[in-house]
């Protein structure tokens, strides 16, 4: 049984069951020449048992050159027999992949530990004054502590949800692969993506009305990752009737749409992406919507985007042509995540964007 939730990888399934039951299992999405994820993996299996040239096959072709920084920042030692771990402890590897230490959630008043939030949400969802939902049972963030590792909570039901905003730019480190066709072009490569969560407001819950804008201050975090991108001339969005104006609104609703789908085509869950669109980017000098992966260095979900792009934008497309609201909805192309509180965004023009891309690749 699926229930459907009110986004648009869950709308698309109900309207298309034939992608859930009559598809062959699904690719999982990895990326294991990525060292975030390799390295760690290495350091375990050393712990365990020294590692010896013969074992380097099993962990692909940049194993060697992994070790080898290993080494350098003294985390493993090569003796002649191997590699060896050389602390007491094991080594402290986050499962979940994230980078970084949790950041654990404790009520105050009793010292309990309620659970963790990793790295990378943890400035959206628990910084100071935020609601945060454990269990079913609504806290309030008293303090968030990132010198700690700690966000200090209180449990209480206001009547008011937060809603984080974040500023995010972008910067193209370099290109791997791309694929022109007319006036769109579709790329894969290396971005810088720095994001700073500074504010959030407060809604009231039955009415969805703002009461207010806090302020935040914290730091800025920066990602370098793998991004898939794709850019279409100016002309060919003016041949296509979308007025300039709506450029912005346009790129928005088919970037949060997009990110919607991905899970459809790659192993991934849409907190695990982060996109940004604009009428004109510095690296590129086009109107382009990026999506990146969440995961430091990558976990192979933008490649596999860059690989099956024609499928994935095409579902996307369907989406949102199909989605029977009148301006866009959760359904379609409104994102929960979105750091600009879902503006501008634009549906209609959306679908003519997604269509005139679709048509070229
Ligand atoms: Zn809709
Ligand atoms: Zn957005």
């Amino acid at each position: 049984m699926l229930v459907a939730r009110d986004d648009p990888l869950d709308t698309y399934l109900v309207h298309h069951p034939e992608a859930l039951f009559g598809k062959p299992v699904e690719a999982t999405v990895l990326d294991p020449a990525n060292p975030h994820v390799l390295a760690p993996q290495l350091c375990c299996a050393a712990a365990e048992l020294p590692l010896t040239p013969a074992d380097l096959p099993l962990f692909g072709p940049t194993a060697e050159t992994t070790l080898d920084a290993l080494v350098a920042a003294g985390i493993l030692r090569r003796r002649p027999s191997g590699w060896y771990w050389t602390e007491r402890q094991r080594p402290d590897v986050d499962l979940r992949g994230a980078g970084g230490g949790p950041v654990a959630v404790v009520e105050e008043s009793t010292g309990r530990l309620l659970g963790t939030v990793d790295t990378g949400s943890a400035h959206h969802q628990v910084h100071t004054g935020a609601v945060h939902l454990h269990q079913g049972t609504a806290y309030v963030v008293d303090k968030l502590d990132l010198a700690d590792s700690v966000a200090l909570v209180h449990a209480e039901e206001p009547d008011w949800s937060t809603h984080p905003r974040d500023v995010t730019s972008l910067t193209v480190l370099s290109v791997r692969q791309t694929r022109t066709a007319g006036p769109v072009t579709l790329s894969l490569g290396e971005v810088e993506v720095t994001s700073q969560v500074v504010s959030y407001q407060r809604r009231r819950i039955s009415s969805g009305e703002v009461i207010d804008t806090c302020q935040l201050d914290l730091p800025e975090r920066i990602l370098k990752t793998v991004a898939v991108w794709w850019t279409v001339s100016p002309e060919a969005l003016d041949e296509a009737g979308i007025p300039e104006v709506d450029w912005p609104g346009a790129l928005h609703a088919a970037e949060h749409a997009s990110i919607g789908l991905l899970p459809l085509v790659a192993t991934c869950d849409r907190w695990d992406i982060g996109g940004l669109s604009t009428a004109l980017h510095a690296d590129t000098a086009l109107p382009t919507v990026f999506v990146y992966d969440g995961h430091p260095g990558g976990a192979g979900f933008a490649e596999r985007a860059f690989d099956v792009a024609t499928d994935w934008l095409a579902a996307t497309r369907t989406v949102v042509a199909e989605c029977r609201c009148e301006q866009g909805c959760p359904s379609c192309v409104q994102s929960p995540k979105c750091g600009n509180g879902n503006n501008p965004l634009n549906k209609h023009d959306a679908v003519r964007v997604l269509t005139l891309v679709l048509a070229s690749l």
